[in-house]
């Protein structure tokens, strides 16, 4: 691919990682997807200036990863730009009473050690999320005690690989219409999270500790953890009244198998990797319960995971 070589060049004036040909298999959860032609690891907001200049002299195509748990990428790789937002930016510091603003790099089992050793309460509802803040942010991540966008006050984001060579921050006090179910209503396509900011609640350490070590117990006895998935895959088709589990259960597929692909016998919203799976068996699989949903019960179901083409 032609545009390589320009990335090629960035080396020696760039502080992170960048590779080439790289399996993306080995940076999502799934572990599944062939080469990205780019994979940069940015450490600053230097070597993301640098990225930024290159994308826009070359017109290559760009993807924003965080943690690569709600993503399945196509075993035929990516012809473009991988950002991985792992390093870059991972603080968390108080900003005034009840509020802290938090690294959009940072990791929901990070942010929720620091949770409960300083005492802010709230941010319980993250827990068994394997996902970085900005991923979080954009996904509207939640579980069963609420959303992360109920407790997020602003977010800072620069529109990454389009429109002025500098990259500007912007900042955004968030409104309830921004967030909806796993959603988010206000990210443009090439908007990147640096930051984000959120309430909390000043409880005592030792209370949210033992809220989070519950929650982590129950999750372990519900869910495949110690299996590559992508968590739920479909969202809860909230109109049927029922859970997206509930629906596979129905239609008997629970422990169902295509290749390597295997819907979980634990938990019917999980497909797992049992070792070699491609991303072709879990779409198969994926197309099979939807397809099954709306001719055998009317329901028509919504992928949560991203799957990219
Ligand atoms: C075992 C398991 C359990 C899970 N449980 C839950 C759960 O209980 N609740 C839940 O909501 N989800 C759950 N998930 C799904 C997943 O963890 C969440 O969707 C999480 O928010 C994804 O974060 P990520 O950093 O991994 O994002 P990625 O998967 O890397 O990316 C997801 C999306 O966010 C975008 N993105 C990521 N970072 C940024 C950034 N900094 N700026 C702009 N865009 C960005 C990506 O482009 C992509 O579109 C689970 C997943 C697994 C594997």
């Amino acid at each position: 691919m032609p545009f390589v070589d320009e990335f090629r060049a960035l080396a020696g004036r760039f502080s992170g990682q960048l590779e080439f040909d790289a399996p993306l298999s080995r940076v999502a959860y799934y572990r599944i997807g062939g080469p990205a032609s780019v994979l940069a690891t940015p450490r600053s907001l230097e070597d993301l200036t640098l990225l930024h200049e290159a994308v826009l002299l070359t017109g290559c195509r760009v993807f924003i990863l965080g943690w690569g748990s709600n993503l399945l990428f196509p075993d035929e790789g990516y012809p473009g730009l991988v950002v991985r937002m792992k390093h870059l930016f991972t603080g968390v510091e108080e900003t005034g009473p009840g509020r802290i603003r938090v690294g959009g790099s940072l990791g929901a089992s990070s942010l929720l050690k620091i949770a409960a050793e300083r005492g802010y309460g709230g941010l319980e509802r993250l827990t068994g999320i394997p996902g970085s803040v900005g991923g979080m942010v954009t996904m509207n991540a939640g579980t069963h005690l609420g959303e992360i966008g109920s407790i997020l006050v602003s977010t800072e984001t620069v529109s990454f690989g389009s429109g002025s060579p500098v990259l500007e921050k912007k900042i955004r006090i968030h409104v309830d219409s921004d967030f909806s179910y796993r959603k988010n209503h206000f990210l443009g396509p090439s908007d990147l999270i640096l930051h984000a900011e959120m309430v909390f609640k000043p409880e005592d350490p030792a209370r949210i500790k033992a809220t989070i070590d519950e929650l982590y117990q129950r999750r372990k006895a519900t869910q495949p953890v110690d299996l590559p998935s992508c968590g739920s895959v479909f969202m809860n088709p909230k109109s049927a009244g029922l859970h997206a589990w509930q629906v596979v259960e129905k239609l008997g597929l629970k422990g169902h198998r295509i290749g390597d692909a295997q819907i979980s016998e634990k938990h019917g919203n999980f497909i797992v990797n049992l070792g070699s799976a491609k991303a072709s068996d879990v779409r198969a699989l994926i197309l099979l319960v939807r397809e099954r949903a709306r001719t055998e019960l009317g329901i028509e179901l919504q992928e949560e995971v991203r799957i990219l083409t």
